[in-house]
């Protein structure tokens, strides 16, 4: 951004907080307009979420040709997947390859701890303050801390206490850690937990897990891609993408338009079979359009999905512990697993219902319910994020008047579009609350949130702005309509990271309105009429 004001220099056009998805390609468009740019990254490579969650069975559940970058055909063209999901260190690799393929590594600081980040009004900057206590000044902020990285552990006495080996999913060690012939804890059954119980459950001597409310899974049905469907994977990508565009979640999978009642039975039934038999996420989100809409209809869905897990688990009293009862099929995020179900059927692999028999205390040697103590070689906590604003509490961003964004957001996420918030000038919000892409496919929605916010770099540069914050109204306006898309879908009415709450966190214990729900189209138009109308709601000086 020019400066055109005689407001200070500062060190840096635009500093980038965070290297994973989103900050490698807000990097990768800067750079094109040559701007002077430096990305301050916490771990010790680039990939965020990809660099950080190295536990077994990790993988994503978004088609693998539906995950990475759309901006360069010659990326898409040299980039082999080897799965239709793939795993962990595939997508750190393709992340990696991204970084070095464009010489982006250089423009990137490892292990760059931010702690604080504050706008001084007068010189219209912000300064970072770094872990190693260094100090930075740049002009633009752009956020790019993740969603789901603000690991939070359980709120259960004893934990320190613990002797044997224990860590978060999210800190799994770099070095492999040997679980054979190991008696393993996991405590959770989220999305995580679905993968990891399901991968080491023939690996380990005991698997105990540690079950407060069970989700509702379905299989991914992962598979290799050959080199024949790879080769017309590559000839597709065009319209892989535009349906991508087209549909709410940015996945492939859109809802059906018919409803659950225009269909008769038996057609239903065989078009439900047909989604649980296919891979990816067109259970949830392919199915009749009134799934997640009309808790009648849900409750119908539910019905068939809990007689898959009554046929998957042998014991009988076993599945009724992992039938949730407390919501219904899709309305948290449905984890999709790979015979996690059938794990339940080793005698190996035990459950604990919490809601039976509650954890008192971590103990030096295991851990301790209300009727027994547990020896365990190692604990595996797999207790989720306290998500999407947890990142945003764990640096101190200071706005103007002293103001705090943790403050700002305490009762819930207040923003403009999600990309900012009023008070925070000069700061773009890349995936955070209420943005776009955070109900979506992450890298469709990523793109569309780096690409309209490079797009408004490039206005303010031409036109001399050196300061960009969004009025008080167009916040308030945004915020109340993000509130309105909660009642189109009952993803709304179910505690989870979804609806703001994290049992281990103080104060996120009542429904916050973090995610927008209008669906991806509808987002993207919003985007585009605003920059349209010379960036609608945002006061530019
Ligand atoms: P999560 O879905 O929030 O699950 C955390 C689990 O820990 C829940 O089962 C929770 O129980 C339990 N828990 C938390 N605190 C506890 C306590 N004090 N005592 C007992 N149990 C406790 O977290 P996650 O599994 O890490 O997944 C988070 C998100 O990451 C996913 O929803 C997904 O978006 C993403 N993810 C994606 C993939 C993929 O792409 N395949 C894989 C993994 C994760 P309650 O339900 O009772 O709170």
């Amino acid at each position: 951004m020019a400066n055109t004001d005689n407001k200070a220099s500062p060190q840096h056009e635009v500093i980038i907080i965070g290297a994973g998805v989103s900050g490698i390609y807000q990097l990768y468009r800067l750079l094109e307009l040559g701007v002077d740019v430096t990305v301050l990254e916490a771990g010790g490579g680039p990939g965020g979420t990809w660099y950080w969650n190295r536990y077994p069975g990790a993988r994503f559940d978004s088609e693998s040709y539906t995950y990475g970058y759309s901006f360069s055909k010659e990326l898409l063209e040299e980039w082999n997947w080897s799965e239709h999901f793939a795993g962990q260190p595939e997508t750190l690799r393709y992340l990696n390859h991204v970084v070095d393929k464009f010489d982006l590594r250089g423009h990137m600081q490892f292990n760059c701890k931010v702690k604080t980040a504050a706008f001084d009004e007068a010189a219209r900057l912000w300064t970072v303050t770094l872990a190693d206590g260094r100090t930075l000044t740049t002009r633009l902020l752009l956020t790019a801390i993740g969603m789901l990285s603000a690991a939070t552990m359980p709120n259960i006495e004893g934990v320190e206490s613990f002797k044997g080996e224990s860590f978060h999913t999210y800190y799994w060690p770099r070095e492999p850690v040997d679980l054979k012939g190991k008696k393993v804890a996991i405590l959770g059954t989220g999305a995580t937990a679905v993968q990891i119980i399901a991968e080491i459950a023939d690996k380990v001597d005991e698997l105990t897990v540690f079950q407060r409310r069970p989700n509702w899974c379905a299989p991914l049905h992962n598979s290799p891609i050959d080199a024949e469907t790879q080769a017309k994977i590559k000839a597709s990508y065009d319209e892989i993408f535009e349906r991508c565009r087209q549909t709410p979640g940015g996945f492939i999978h859109g809802p059906d338009r018919r409803k659950f009642h225009e269909v008769p039975e038996a057609e239903r039934l065989a078009f439900w079979e047909e989604l649980y038999n296919s891979p990816g996420f067109g259970v949830w989100i392919g199915n009749f359009r009134d799934v997640l809409v009309d808790e009648k209809v849900n409750a119908e869905f539910t019905k068939f999905i809990a007689n898959k897990i009554r046929k998957r688990v042998h014991d009988p009293v076993t599945a009724e512990k992992l039938i949730p009862k407390d919501h219904g099929f899709g309305t948290r995020r449905v984890p999709l697993d790979t015979n996690y179900y059938e794990a339940y059927n080793r005698d190996n692999v035990h459950l604990i219902d919490l809601n039976e028999t509650p954890i008192e205390r971590v103990t030096p040697a295991g851990i301790k319910t209300s009727d027994h103590e547990y020896p365990f070689d190692v604990i595996i906590y797999a207790t989720g994020f306290d998500a999407i604003t947890g990142a945003f509490d764990r640096i101190e961003f200071i706005g103007t008047n002293g103001q705090k964004l943790s403050d700002k957001w305490f009762d819930g996420p207040l923003t403009y579009l999600g990309l900012q918030t009023t008070g925070f000038p000069n700061m773009i919000i890349l995936a955070g609350p209420q943005g776009g892409s955070v109900s979506t496919n992450f890298p469709r929605g990523i793109e569309e949130a780096v690409d309209w916010s490079t797009n408004l770099f490039k206005h303010l540069r031409e036109n001399g702005y050196s300061r960009v914050e969004p009025t008080q109204e167009a916040e308030d306006e945004w915020t109340e309509h993000v509130k309105e898309t909660y009642k189109y879908s009952l993803l709304g009415t179910t505690k989870s990271w979804f609806t703001g709450y994290n049992s281990n966190v103080a104060g996120h214990d009542t429904l916050r309105y973090m995610i927008y729900n209008g669906g991806a189209p509808r987002y993207r138009e919003r985007l585009a009429q605003v920059a349209e109308q010379g960036y609608k709601g945002l006061a530019l000086r």
